[in-house]
This record gives C-alpha cells, structure tokens and sequence, in this order.
C-alpha cells in the first residue's frame, strides 16, 4: 500500500471527542521511548509527523493522523514513564482504557516491544489485560537495528516463548527498525488486509 497522505487532524484526551467517523483506525502503544514515533513516521515516510517523546504536551494525548483520505493512525501516550504522580497516572490509564474499550473504529491495536529488552511486568500486564477484554492486537517489535540480525531474532524468539509458556497462541508479530525501514512493508500489507474486511 502507498501512502499518498498522511495529515495530523486532532489531539484529545476523551475519546468521545474522537473523530466522528467511520473509518478503520489502527492504534499504535507502547512504554515511553520505545520507538513509537519513529515507527509512525516511517510507516507514512514523514519525517516528523508523529511528534518523538522529546516534544512535551502532544505526547500525552489520542492523536488522529488520517491516511490517504480513508483510514486512520492514532498515537496513543506512551505508558510505564515515571509520570507525575499517581493521579495523573490514574488519569493516563483510563484515557487510554476508555479509547482502547469503546472506540469501535479500532480494528487494531499495535503493542510495540523493544527487541532488546526481556518481557517487561507492564508489558505482559497490559497484553493480559488486552486479552481479558478480547482487544485485537499485534506485537511489533522495534528498533532491531540495535542488535545484530542473529541477536535480534534470538531475542524475538525467547519473548515470544515467554508469552507461550502462558499463552495457547501469539497474536501477529512483526519485526521492526525504523531507521532501516524494516517491517514496513509487512506492517503496511496487514492494515490493507484488515482495511478490505
Ligand atoms: P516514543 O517515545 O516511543 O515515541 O519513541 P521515539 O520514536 O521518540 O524514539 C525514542 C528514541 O529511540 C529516539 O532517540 C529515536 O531516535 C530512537 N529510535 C526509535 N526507533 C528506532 C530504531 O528503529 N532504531 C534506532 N537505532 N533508534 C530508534
């Protein structure tokens, strides 16, 4: 799939203030810094229209990027970063619960991983919760760059056995660098797949 456009179109804290709008979106998550923004751009080829966590105020919102005139991309907060407090975390969460539980547009959620790091307690928490509430979602794991080829498909693979040891199966997984642009395709082929249904 080309993308032909791709334009930031709104920045919310409710998901009822969501656009009104019938369109698939495709939700994009995970831990602050893991490589978020950088995929995002990738994925549409602008440098920065996904703002990188080192632009304050965007990051804490559901932000609506609209593709190619038919489908969306929303940047959600990223989770798991020494957020102010506990009410503002509290605040975080439900944002990000109230959009994931009631937005309907939402075909998919993207759960990025950092390819170097080992299951972290947030992460498998959150999938368990994504699973209890029957959300569709995928893995992605990033910045593979970082690790030889080897490294990082052995990394891939122990994460991947992990969740096995709980899970009867794994949700679609893809394999990422955004500096190389790698996964873009295989990313871009699975939402033209899930826009025809
Ligand atoms: P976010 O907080 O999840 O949106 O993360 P960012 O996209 O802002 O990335 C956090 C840091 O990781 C930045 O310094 C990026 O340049 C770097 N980064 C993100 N993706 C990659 C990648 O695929 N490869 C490499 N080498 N660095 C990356």
């Amino acid at each position: 799939m080309d993308i032909k456009s791709a334009k930031f179109e709104i920045s919310n804290s409710d998901y009822r203030k969501c656009p009104d709008s019938d369109m698939h979106e495709y939700a994009f998550i995970g831990r602050s810094n893991v490589g978020k923004s950088s995929l995002i751009n990738m994925l549409t080829g602008r440098k920065s229209l996904a703002m990188t966590s080192s632009t304050p105020g965007k990051t804490m919102l559901i932000n609506h990027f609209r593709i190619n005139d038919s489908w969306y991309i929303v940047d959600l907060p990223g989770y798991g970063y020494a957020q102010r407090g506990k009410e503002s975390r509290a605040q975080l969460q439900r944002m990000i619960q109230g959009y994931i539980l009631n937005r309907t547009q939402m075909t998919n959620l993207f759960l990025l991983i950092d390819s170097r790091h080992s299951p972290q307690k947030i992460d498998m928490e959150f999938m368990e919760w994504l699973a209890e509430n029957e959300v569709p979602f995928s893995i992605v794991f990033t910045k593979t760059d970082k690790l030889s080829k080897e490294n990082a498909r052995k990394n891939v693979e122990s994460y991947c056995n992990k969740l096995l040891e709980t899970w009867e199966s794994l949700p679609p997984v893809f394999v990422t660098s955004s500096t190389q642009g790698s996964g873009k395709e295989e990313l871009l082929a699975y939402i033209d797949e899930m826009n025809r249904l």
